[in-house]
């Protein structure tokens, strides 16, 4: 059965493989860009998900060309990297609009459609830092701990509806997101990782997608660590 798929940010890492993923399996699949040449193979919308307008245009682009979203992965985030006493109130803010607001936005968009459906996906794309936490980045892993209370409640709320809502947390992945890192980083990072080297992002699409599958049906509320074991105990 061909679903409509919509993932923020499948332009390119993470998003563009959970794209992939999903497309491979015969779904109809969405993707937000922001600028540029989106990828080729999936009806690319764009879409800011800071702006509530922009968010509902891309629903109604979707919706018009595969029919209401029935799995939504929202992926997109961004990182704004300082220690506490550097950290402007922009750089926690814009994070947190993104990362926590922006999910918020296009998780409430996508369920006007999942309630009446009575059905629906919902995979929230946090981060190992959002429990584990890490200097210099309060801001983002503020907003990735928050991704874990907002999907909760949501279970709790829609879980009569049907509506799954799940939350995976990946560990360090090799992405544009991660290459800003100095080699000396990168050997500090993996020397912490029990299988001692970063994920591929297909490792994390594998996970999105089974949550998103009929394997998956009784599955909410959860936060599933994809991390080679980095954060173990979370
Ligand atoms: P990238 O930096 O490679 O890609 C980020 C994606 O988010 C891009 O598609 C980008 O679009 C999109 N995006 C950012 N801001 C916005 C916005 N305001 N509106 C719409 N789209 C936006 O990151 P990754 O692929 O590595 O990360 C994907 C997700 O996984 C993020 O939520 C990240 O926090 C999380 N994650 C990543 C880890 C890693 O190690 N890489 C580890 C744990 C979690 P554009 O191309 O337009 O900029």
């Amino acid at each position: 059965m061909s679903r409509s798929v919509l993932v923020t940010g499948g332009n390119r890492g993470i998003g563009l493989a959970i794209a992939r993923a999903f497309a491979d399996a015969g779904d109809k699949v969405a993707i937000t860009y922001r600028s540029g040449e989106p990828p080729e193979g999936f009806l690319a919308v764009r879409c800011d998900i800071t702006d509530a307008e922009q968010v509902e245009q891309a629903f109604k682009e979707v919706e018009e060309a595969h029919g209401a979203v029935e799995v939504l992965v929202a992926n997109a985030g961004v990182t704004r990297d300082q220690l506490l006493m550097r950290m402007s109130e922009d750089d926690f803010t814009s994070v947190l609009d993104t990362n926590l607001t922006g999910t918020f936005r296009v998780v409430k968009r996508a369920n006007r459609a999942m309630l009446r459906a009575r059905k629906g996906r919902v995979v929230l794309i946090s981060s190992v830092v959002g429990l584990l936490g890490s200097a210099g980045q309060a801001n983002y892993a503020a907003s990735k701990a928050g991704l874990v209370g907002f999907a909760r409640s949501l279970a709790r709320e829609l879980g009569s509806r049907n509506i799954t809502f799940n939350v995976v947390a990946p560990g360090f992945v090799d992405t544009d997101m991660t290459k800003v890192l100095t080699e000396e980083q990168r050997a500090g990072i993996v020397a912490q990782v029990p299988l001692g080297r970063y994920a591929q992002p297909e490792e994390i699409a594998a996970t999105v997608r089974f949550l998103a599958s009929d394997d998956a049906s009784y599955i909410t509320g959860a936060v599933i660590p994809v991390d080679g074991g980095l954060g173990m105990g979370h």
